[in-house]
């Protein structure tokens, strides 16, 4: 296991988690047994072929998806016990998810999609706004800001998808194929600004992708190899 500063405790600890999908009369063991520590401001690329479990361990680690058996710790604690409540807030508050497609609201402008997940952790909208702007100058769409989804290019879409990922300030993102719908050279330009909030933000990340080169970039390479994760390299 690649380690981070021995005194931190890793951000998202998986430990033994099984996931099996029940397809008719059979059983289909996705995740059997998957460990994975992920620690403070470490960058991981998850590197598997399709349908070797990436979005389920992905969903999984981000408190999305309930494991059959394992747990998953975050910042050291066991969620497994915790409420469905308390789950969710752990998710608003420490968690950031990026999809394949954005899945921004159509009738919300960048501003307000950035803004939402604050306004829902119950923060005053005045403050929201600012730290919307702040977030979305950073990732070089302060002219974009009062644009609406359907009127953004499709990189500029993902990075508002980011953007919203880290309103809350969280511990981790998780990314689930942010750059799949992308073009070469956009799709390089969200991985830029995805590695710049590593770097300004000290945010831990975990990444699917298919991207090699991009994978390269990251502090670390996994994949997925009979439902266990195994390091690359
Ligand atoms: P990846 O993201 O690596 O492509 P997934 O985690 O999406 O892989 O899926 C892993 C496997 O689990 C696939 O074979 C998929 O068909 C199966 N699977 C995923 N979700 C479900 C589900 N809800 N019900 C049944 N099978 C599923
Ligand atoms: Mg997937």
């Amino acid at each position: 296991m690649a380690q981070g500063d021995e005194h931190d405790a890793p951000v998202i600890y998986l430990h033994d988690i099984r996931r099996q999908y029940r397809q008719g009369e059979s059983v289909l063991t996705i995740l059997d047994g998957a460990k994975l520590a992920l620690w403070p401001g470490q960058s991981v690329a998850l590197v598997a072929p399709s349908g070797s479990g990436k979005s389920t361990l992905l969903h999984i680690a981000g408190l999305l998806e309930s494991p059959d058996e394992g747990e998953v710790y975050v910042g050291g604690n066991a969620t497994s016990t915790l409420s469905d409540a308390d789950r969710t807030q752990l998710r608003r508050t420490e968690i950031g998810f990026v999809y394949q497609s954005h899945r921004l609201l159509p009738e919300f402008t960048a501003l307000e999609n950035v803004m939402l997940p604050q306004m829902i952790r119950g923060l005053k909208r005045s403050e929201t706004v600012n730290r919307a702007k702040e977030i979305l100058a950073y990732l070089g769409l302060g002219e974009r800001i009062t644009h609406r989804p359907a009127e953004l290019s499709g990189g500029e879409q993902q990075r508002v998808a980011i953007a919203r990922a880290v309103a809350n300030a969280p511990r981790v993102l998780f990314a689930d194929e942010p750059t799949g719908n992308l073009d070469p050279h956009t799709a390089d330009h969200v991985f830029h600004a995805l590695m710049q909030l590593v770097k300004a933000t000290r945010v831990s990340m975990l990444i699917a992708t298919h991207n090699m080169e991009l994978a390269g970039r990251m502090d670390r390479r996994v994949s997925l190899q009979d439902g266990h994760v195994v390091e690359l390299e």
